[in-house]
C-alpha cells in the first residue's frame, strides 16, 4: 500500500477525522439545531418561482449587493458597517483563520465551544488554544485573560450564546476580553434570534470587535448564507480571501425573498423559544436529569449513563447529541435541539420510557 498520501498531507491533516454527520433518515431529528419548521406553501411556491427563472448558466452576482443591502436593514446593521457574506458561518471562520495564520499564530476559544473553531484554526495551521469555561459554564475571566496575557492570540471567538451550553456569556466579562487582548474578537451570534441580547451596539465601541451571524439556525440552513459585520478597513482585508462566487444564485434569489417576510422567521423563532420553556420544564421533572439554562434553539442536560440514553433514543429513532466524553465538563451531557410540539413530545415520552427501565 502507498503512504503517498500521508508523505504529501500535511501532518495535522493527516490526523484529523472528516467532519461526521451520523445518518438520520427517516428519523427524529434533534441534533443540529436546525429550525423544524417550513416556510409557508405560498412562500415555497414564490421560491418555487424564483428557481424557475434564474439564470442558473450564469455566475451568482459575486458582490450580491442587493441581498446585503436587504440584510442590512432587515438585521438593523449600522449603517457604518460593512457585511461579508459565507457560505454558512464556518466558511467565514475558515477566512479570518486563514487571514491571521502567521506562523504561530494563536485562535483562542472557549472549552467546551464550538468545535469547527478548534478544527479550522488547526487545519488552517493556527494553534488552538481552549480556555476552560467555569463548571457552571460561565466564563472563567481571570483564565481568560491570564491565557491572553500568554498565548497573545490573534484572534478570539465567543459564541454568544454558546454551542454546546447554550448559555450567554456576561457581557461585562466580554468587554473586558476585547479590551484586552491585541488581537481581534468576534462575538459569534449564530443563535441571537432565540436570545434577547446581542453585542451589535457595541461594534461602534471596541475597533477590534467583528460580529458573526448565520441564517442556518432560523429556518434556512439547507441555503448556507452566513454573515461578519465590522468596520471596512478589517472587511476589505477579510474579502481577499473571500473565493468568487461563494454564495450561489439560489442562495441569493431566495434569501432576499425570505427576508420580505421576515417577521415569518420571527414567529418561528417565538415558537420554538416557547417550546424550549416547555421541554426544560419537562426534562426538569425527570428525576434525574440536570437541565442547563439557555438561550438558544437548544437544550443540555446531564443525566446518568448518556452514552446509553443516547443509544437507546437512536434505536427508538431518535438522533440528539452525545456529548459525554468529548469534555470533562460534559460528562453525562446530552444535547436536544428544540423540535416541533410534537417531535418534543416524542422525546420526551420515550426519554422517559428509557429512564423508568430497569438495566
Ligand atoms: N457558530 C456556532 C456557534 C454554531 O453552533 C454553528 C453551527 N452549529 C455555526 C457557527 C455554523 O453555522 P453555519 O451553518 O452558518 O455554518
Amino acid at each position: 500500500m502507498s503512504n503517498l498520501p500521508e508523505s504529501i498531507i500535511r501532518p495535522e491533516i493527516v490526523a484529523l477525522s472528516a467532519y461526521h454527520v451520523p445518518p438520520a433518515e427517516g428519523m427524529i431529528k434533534l441534533d443540529a439545531m436546525e429550525n423544524p419548521y417550513a416556510l409557508p406553501l405560498i412562500l415555497r411556491e414564490e421560491i418555487s418561482q424564483l428557481a424557475e427563472d434564474a439564470r442558473i448558466n450564469r455566475y451568482p452576482d459575486p458582490s450580491a449587493a442587493p441581498l446585503k443591502t436587504i440584510l442590512k436593514e432587515t438585521l438593523s446593521i449600522p449603517a457604518e458597517m460593512s457585511v461579508m457574506l459565507g457560505n454558512g458561518s464556518d466558511e467565514i471562520i475558515q477566512i479570518i483563520a486563514l487571514a491571521t495564520a502567521k506562523p504561530g499564530a494563536v485562535l483562542m476559544g472557549v472549552d467546551p465551544g464550538f468545535a469547527m473553531f478548534r478544527i479550522i484554526a488547526t487545519f488552517c495551521g493556527m494553534n488552538y488554544v481552549g480556555v476552560p469555561l467555569s463548571a457552571d459554564f460561565s466564563l472563567d475571566l481571570e483564565a481568560m485573560l491570564a491565557a491572553i496575557d500568554q498565548h497573545q492570540p490573534a484572534v478570539i471567538f465567543l459564541a454568544y450564546p454558546n454551542n454546546p451550553s447554550g448559555n450567554l456569556f456576561d457581557t461585562e466579562a466580554i468587554c473586558r476580553i476585547i479590551e484586552a487582548t491585541p488581537g481581534i474578537v468576534v462575538v459569534d451570534e449564530a443563535y441571537h434570534a432565540f436570545a434577547d441580547a446581542s453585542f451589535i451596539e457595541k461594534l461602534m465601541e471596541y475597533p477590534n470587535l467583528l460580529l458573526m451571524r448565520t441564517l442556518s439556525k432560523l429556518g434556512l440552513a439547507g441555503l448556507r448564507l452566513g454573515m461578519l459585520v465590522g468596520r471596512a478597513e478589517w472587511l476589505t482585508q477579510f474579502e481577499k480571501l473571500r473565493l468568487p462566487y461563494n454564495v450561489g444564485i439560489l442562495t441569493q434569489l431566495i434569501v432576499e425573498r425570505v427576508l420580505q417576510h421576515y417577521d415569518i422567521l420571527l414567529e418561528q423563532a417565538a415558537s420554538i423559544k416557547a417550546e424550549r420553556a416547555i421541554l426544560r420544564a419537562r426534562l426538569a421533572t425527570m428525576g434525574e436529569v440536570e437541565v442547563f439554562p439557555s438561550d438558544a434553539n437548544f437544550v443540555l442536560f446531564r443525566l446518568n449513563e448518556a452514552s446509553r440514553v443516547f443509544q437507546e433514543l437512536q434505536r427508538h429513532g431518535i438522533l440528539i447529541k452525545n456529548l459525554d466524553g468529548t469534555h470533562p465538563l460534559l460528562t453525562n451531557c446530552l444535547r436536544v435541539t428544540v423540535g416541533t410540539p410534537d417531535e418534543n413530545t416524542q422525546f420526551c415520552k420515550t426519554l422517559r420510557r428509557i429512564l423508568e427501565k430497569p438495566l
